[in-house]
């Protein structure tokens, strides 16, 4: 027996150099159980309300199946949401969470060499699903004027390039929380080839108000196919856990990232549990609606202790402390909230139960700028 290698091939499996540099996503993390401590999770931007009674009936009526497969062509889920969304079940395809999507449809449009452009500081599973393809990320800086921490949408047409294959707006941003605006958007597709796709990341779009500035991609991709709304029932619909999320695009472009998703990807309880979702979705709005008086809430408070934090739009807040980022998440971890540092940078705050937002407010408190 010889364990000696012959000459010129490698000794162990050969991992795709796109692969060896893939940065790790930083999950936001769960609070440790602390004896008499209430603590919250305000790292995650989930969703603070438990289910609706009819979703998780649905969801375990489904789950009573699971010997089964799940609907390979998403059926129901496609035909709910053609109804809602007024589109051809054709322009569908869902995911295990918008994410995945987001994965099938870089796979299927991008290459080694090729080009996304999107905003930064975004969204940290970009650079991942990106670096997976092979292709390359353009980093366009968000705007810091006063800390506004915007998409520089005219820089972002700008670094398109011949090999950009892909722009992705994250409208809110997160971390950072300002929406772009509908005019601004349409600007900026008019400068964007027909052949670059542009994908408008519209998770946290509930969130928004006025509820007439929210941008609408499903809209945009009537007159322009080169438009991809991407959305998901992780946030204000409440399924974080059960992975589903979808995109509304061009015939050809859905039957492509459908090409690419994995077969029986999104869970019939997944499934099962985002129709019924749809089917109480006013009263799953109701809910964000309180989320969105306690984001307003916070955000005066935080005023009030001096802080200017760019303009909240998601289910979130970003506190831009720079260096204080790990000392800020350390502190509330210390008081019994998890909140979402980003080293360097800042510390983003989901909007949980008023308790819970109320102890941050008190960390916050302590690490407010000084007055100027
Ligand atoms: C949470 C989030 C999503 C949704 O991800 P899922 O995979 O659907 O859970 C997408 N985009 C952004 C910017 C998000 O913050």
């Amino acid at each position: 027996m010889t364990t000696s290698t012959p000459a010129g091939r490698p000794a162990s499996p050969r991992l795709r150099a796109a692969v060896r540099d893939i940065p790790a996503y930083v999950p936001g993390r769960p609070p440790a159980p602390r004896p008499g401590l209430p603590t919250y999770k305000l790292s995650s931007n989930e969703n603070p309300f438990p289910p609706l009674p009819e979703v998780l009936a649905a969801a375990t009526d489904a789950a009573a199946r699971m010997n089964r497969y799940p609907d390979m062509g998403c059926t129901a889920l496609y035909a709910a949401l053609s109804e809602r969304l007024a589109v051809p079940a054709s322009h569908l395809a869902a995911g295990t969470g918008s994410v995945a999507v987001l994965y099938h449809l870089l796979q299927a449009y991008c290459e080694a060499g090729d080009e996304v452009v999107y905003a930064w500081r975004s969204f940290e599973a970009y650079p991942i699903a990106v670096s997976v393809t092979g292709a390359r990320s353009v980093q366009v800086p968000l705007t810091d004027r006063d800390g506004a921490a915007r998409h520089d949408l005219d820089a972002m047409a700008a670094a398109v390039t011949d090999r950009t294959r892909v722009v992705i707006v994250c409208t809110p941003n997160n971390p950072t929380g300002p929406a772009v605006g509908r005019e601004e958007l349409e600007r900026f597709l008019d400068r964007v080839p027909p052949h670059v796709l542009v994908v408008v990341d519209e998770a946290y779009r509930e969130f928004v108000r006025p509820v007439e500035a929210v941008v609408d991609a499903v809209e945009l991709h009537r007159t322009r196919p080169n438009v991809v709304a991407m959305r998901t029932f992780a946030k204000a619909y409440g399924l974080a856990g059960f992975r589903v999320g979808y995109v509304v695009a061009a015939e050809e472009v859905a039957a492509a990232v459908r090409a690419c998703a994995l077969p029986f990807g999104v869970s019939s309880v997944a499934q099962a549990a985002a129709v019924a979702a749809l089917g109480c979705e006013e009263r799953l709005l109701e809910r964000v609606d309180a989320v969105v008086a306690e984001r307003e809430r916070v955000c005066a408070a935080l005023r009030d202790q001096g802080w200017r934090p760019p303009e909240a739009q998601g289910n979130f807040v970003w506190l831009g402390v720079g260096d204080r980022a790990a000392e800020l998440a350390a502190a509330a971890e210390g008081a019994g909230v998890m909140v979402r540092p980003f080293a360097g940078d800042g510390v983003r705050v989901s909007i949980g139960e008023p308790a819970g937002n109320d102890v941050l407010l008190s960390v916050a408190a302590r690490f407010a700028p000084p007055p100027s």
